[in-house]
C-alpha cells in the first residue's frame, strides 16, 4: 500500500462562501476522496489548522507520498517544518506540489530558486498537452485535455531545468506554461502539477485525477534512507566504514 498524506492550507474554503461552494469538503477532502477509491493507496489528510501545522517527523516517516496545496498562508508554515519535509524528500519520500504550492517553502527549498511565475485570474480555458506520452504519469491521457477555466500561469517559471517536462499548457489568452515537471532530489522524486485553482472544480476533472493517481504511484519511494557523509576505509581493508 502507498501511504499518502494530503496536506491543504484550507483557508480559502473556510473564509470564502464562494470557494466553500466549490469544495465543501476542502481541497484535501476532494483529493482524498478520489485517491481513497484506489486499492493500492491509503490516504490521510492534514491542514494548516492542525497541531504543528499537521506535520510531524513521525507522520512523515509513515508517509510515502506527500501531496501539498497551499496559497495565501505559505509564510505560516514554519521553516523547521519546511526543512523537515525537504529532508524527508532527500531520504526518499515522494512529493507532489499542486498549483499555487509553487511558492510553498518546501518547493522553494527543494528547487533553490524563486519559483516565480506570471499569473492572472480571467477565466481563460486551458489546454494541457502531453509532452511525454510514454511516461507513467501521463498514462491514460490522450494527446491533450482541456479545462474550461483555470487561473492563467505563464512563463517565465523560475525553476531549475526539470529532469522531465511531462505537460505544457496553453491558455485561450496565448500564454504557455510548463504545467507538469519532474525532478529527483536526493533519493526522492518531486512532481509539480499546475492545475487546481481554488475557485474552479479542477480536482473533479477525470484527467486531473488520473495524473495525480499516476503521480502518486510514480513518486512513491523505491528506496528510503538518509545518506550521510561517513569517513570510509580503503576498499582493500576489511569493512567499509570507520566508526
Ligand atoms: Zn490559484
Amino acid at each position: 500500500m502507498i501511504r499518502v498524506l494530503v496536506w491543504n492550507e484550507y483557508k480559502h474554503e473556510q473564509e470564502s462562501e464562494k470557494i466553500a461552494a466549490v469544495y465543501p469538503e476542502g481541497i484535501h477532502g476532494a483529493i482524498a476522496e478520489f485517491l481513497g477509491k484506489e486499492e493500492d493507496i491509503t490516504v490521510r489528510t492534514a491542514t494548516l489548522y492542525d497541531e504543528n501545522c499537521g506535520i510531524t517527523k513521525e507522520l512523515l516517516d509513515e508517509t510515502d507520498v506527500l501531496i501539498w496545496w497551499s496559497h495565501i498562508a505559505q509564510h505560516l508554515v514554519p521553516d523547521e517544518i519546511a526543512y523537515m519535509i525537504r529532508d524527508a524528500v532527500l531520504e526518499g519520500m515522494g512529493i507532489i506540489f499542486l498549483h499555487s504550492a509553487h511558492h510553498s517553502k518546501p518547493f522553494r527549498y527543494l528547487m533553490g530558486t524563486s519559483c516565480n511565475l506570471t499569473w492572472r485570474e480571467s477565466d481563460d480555458s486551458e489546454v494541457l498537452w502531453v509532452i511525454d506520452p510514454a511516461h507513467p504519469i501521463t498514462r491514460g491521457i490522450d494527446r491533450y485535455f482541456t479545462l474550461p477555466a483555470e487561473e492563467t500561469y505563464g512563463e517565465p517559471f523560475v525553476i531549475p531545468n526539470p529532469d522531465k517536462v511531462l505537460l505544457i499548457a496553453n491558455y485561450s489568452s496565448g500564454e504557455v506554461f510548463r504545467s507538469g515537471v519532474l525532478y529527483e532530489r536526493g533519493n526522492g522524486k518531486v512532481f509539480y502539477f499546475q492545475p487546481g485553482h481554488e475557485s474552479y472544480p479542477t480536482f473533479r476533472v477525470p484527467e486531473v485525477q488520473t495524473i495525480i493517481k499516476n503521480a502518486v504511484r510514480f513518486v512513491a519511494p523505491t528506496y528510503r534512507q538518509v545518506i550521510t557523509c561517513p569517513k570510509v576505509r580503503k576498499i582493500t581493508d576489511d569493512g567499509p566504514y570507520l566508526n
